[in-house]
């Protein structure tokens, strides 16, 4: 159907009191060919004649409808027709002349209804008349509507029929250039223009009468060119005549190392690409596309190509060959930035991939320009596949040998001419880091050890919200410095691969039970708690308490204990046995650690203090990693 063209302005409405029922009682179903309409349109019998709603014509038709106040009148536009039902609705008017209509249009129901004998002025047939079924037809094949569209990126021409349209012959005409085409027993419709304005490609369209039954179409084109005639076996009303694009240019670059020849086409254009040896060759056909000249053969820049010749290989297909000198392997690609060129590009080399032991080693991979690369992990991250798309390795280049406690080895690995792999194996507990350099042509992995990488810590900072735990002199509250300290440790813990999972992040109230149970619902591997004592009954006493429940716990505690003593010269008050809560409820090495006392005045100061807090959470964290990689876990 018609769908571009119609504004609908001002449908109208005349204020009559709805006749509720009167239409409602005698409705007959609607069919336009085979087709049911929606709801919204209705017939009634009404005495002999039978009448229809303008939903009807406003819909399916696509009549705009108008009523104009100043006269009472009624217009209706359809295409370049224009009928007038005059104010006592018993007459109309078409190009000056007034005729009676079949029966006085009436309305009800804040419906106008018209006598469907009046709907032949619109090229309709009445095909059936039955009580209770009204069938209406086109009363011939029109050619209701011709659009101008585009169909994959081509400009394009739809036609629309009232049933569907059949191509008796095309013919492409040069000087002036044309493209005829005759549709089989098609009219166009007396309504419609016969003469379309068209688009850049078609200047005009042109419809006249090929002979007694056929219907002749005549695009005037801006210049010859190829087109394909589209059906779509869903839709046989419609058919498109799609046109082709032009090659627009041949050009020879060389930009750094690579080297390119460009093909420029009108518009954006599908290809295949064919490669062959001895002689070398590539082959390229762009689809949909014409060559507005004779065939071309041009000498190549001498380098890398030999020759390109570009000819019309069938109507729809324009082939480029290019004659390669060597065997320099080469690729063909779309740039995403320019869709109307397609490259045909040398590729690029890896000329080193190198190995330094700096920090715990790592990797520089070093290309002649920007690297295309995609980077992927495998077998539980045992490795990382880096695969260099238009990359070869420069000739001889080998893998590094490499002695290190993060890498096991490297392979390289050729997957076609135009496509390289680097696979790079790790050894257990590896972090690693890629970093491109500025320009992206080298690539930087680092690599670090770590024992903690994938290992779940639950970090319990003790009490919180209304629970502040102790409380110093000077208004230190042991909540506040246990979410602080835990929060440092987090940060240390994350840099080593270690997923950190915290009972609180923020000052509120978790029960005893809650706390080893967030650990026990993660499979955590580690349960620390972090508080800081504090004993009224002599202010004098001062240090560090580490407590455990379990054996793994102890031993943990004493690597903690340590540690935290040497990083932060605190007193060891010894680690400790004790059936507190938390221990007792966690399933996996679990510590509370006691980190000074708040009733002392002088280590109040000291747990206030930002190197402080910096050393214990560091001494934590190491005693944490001597215990991991002293037990396995
Ligand atoms: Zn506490």
């Amino acid at each position: 159907m018609i769908f571009k063209k119609i504004i609908i302005f001002g449908l109208l409405f005349f204020g009559i009191a709805p006749v509720t029922g009167a239409v409602e009682s005698n409705q007959v179903t609607v069919k336009f060919g085979d087709m049911l309409l929606t709801p919204e349109v209705k017939a009634v019998q009404k005495g002999s004649m039978k009448y229809i709603n303008l939903t009807f014509l406003n819909k399916y038709i696509h009549v705009i409808s108008r009523w104009d106040p100043d006269t009472g009148n009624i217009e209706l536009r359809f295409g370049k027709w224009n009928f007038t039902l005059t104010e006592d609705r018993t007459k109309y008017i078409r190009a000056g002349v007034e005729k009676e209509l079949p029966a006085p249009v009436f309305e009800e129901d804040d419906q106008l209804w018209l006598p469907v004998d009046f709907l032949i002025q619109f090229g309709l047939v009445v095909q059936k008349d039955e009580p209770n079924e009204l069938r209406l037809d086109w009363a011939d094949n029109y050619l209701l509507e011709i659009e101008t569209v585009t169909y994959q990126n081509r400009p394009a021409l739809l036609l629309i029929g009232s049933r569907p349209l059949m191509i008796r012959e095309s013919n492409l005409i040069q000087k002036p250039d044309r493209l005829v085409v005759d549709l089989a027993n098609v009219k166009t419709h007396p309504a419609f223009d016969n003469r379309i304005s068209g688009s850049e490609m078609v200047k005009t369209v042109r419809l006249g009468v090929r002979n007694e039954t056929d219907l002749r179409l005549v695009l005037d084109l801006d210049r010859l060119t190829g087109y394909r005639i589209i059906r779509d076996p869903n839709q046989e009303d419609r058919l498109t005549i799609v046109l082709n694009g032009f090659v627009t240019g041949l050009k020879f670059i060389q930009k750094g190392p690579v080297r390119k020849v460009q093909i420029g086409t009108s518009l954006s254009t599908e290809y295949s690409v064919k490669t062959v040896s001895e002689p070398n060759r590539i082959f390229i056909d762009l689809v949909g596309v014409t060559l507005d000249t004779h065939d071309l053969r041009v000498a190549g820049d001498g380098k890398w190509v030999s020759t390109v010749r570009v000819a019309q290989f069938d109507h729809q297909t324009v082939r480029v060959v290019l004659d390669l000198l060597d065997e320099t392997p080469c690729y063909v690609i779309q740039p995403q930035d320019t869709s109307n060129l397609i490259e045909v590009r040398t590729v690029q080399t890896i000329q080193s991939i190198s190995w330094s032991n700096d920090g715990g080693g790592q990797l520089k991979i070093a290309g002649d320009s920007e690297l295309v690369k995609t980077v992927s992990k495998l077998k539980n991250q045992e490795q990382i596949q880096i695969d260099l798309n238009y990359f070869r390795f420069a000739p001889g280049l080998a893998a590094p040998i490499i002695k290190s406690q993060a890498v096991k080895g490297i392979q390289l690995i050729t997957i076609s001419p135009t496509k390289i792999r680097v696979i790079i194996s790790l050894n257990e507990h590896v972090l690693y880091e890629i970093q491109d350099s500025k320009d992206q042509r080298d690539l930087v992995i680092r690599f670090r050890n770590s024992v903690l990488l994938n290992k779940v810590l639950v970090l319990d900072a003790g009490h919180g919200g209304v629970d502040p735990g102790a409380c110093g002199a000077q208004g230190t509250r042991e909540k506040d410095f246990t979410l602080d300290v835990v929060m440092r440790l987090k940060e240390l813990l994350d840099d080593a691969g270690a997923c950190v999972i915290l009972t609180r992040k923020d000052d509120r109230y978790i029960s005893l039970y809650e706390r080893p149970m967030i650990a026990n619902i993660n499979f955590a591997h580690m349960f620390i708690s972090i508080h800081c004592n504090s004993y009224t009954g002599d202010r004098n006493i001062r240090g560090i308490e580490i407590y455990y429940q379990k054996p793994a716990g102890k031993k943990l505690a004493e690597q903690v204990m340590t540690k935290l003593v040497a990083g932060t010269k605190l007193i060891n008050r010894g680690v400790r046995f004790n059936n507190y809560a938390v221990l007792v409820e966690t399933q996996m090495p679990s510590i509370l650690v006691e980190l000074g006392y708040l009733s002392n005045f002088a280590e109040e100061t000291l747990l206030n203090r930002n190197d402080f807090k910096d050393n214990a959470t560091r001494s934590i964290f190491e005693g944490i990693i001597a215990y991991c990689s002293q037990n396995a876990m």
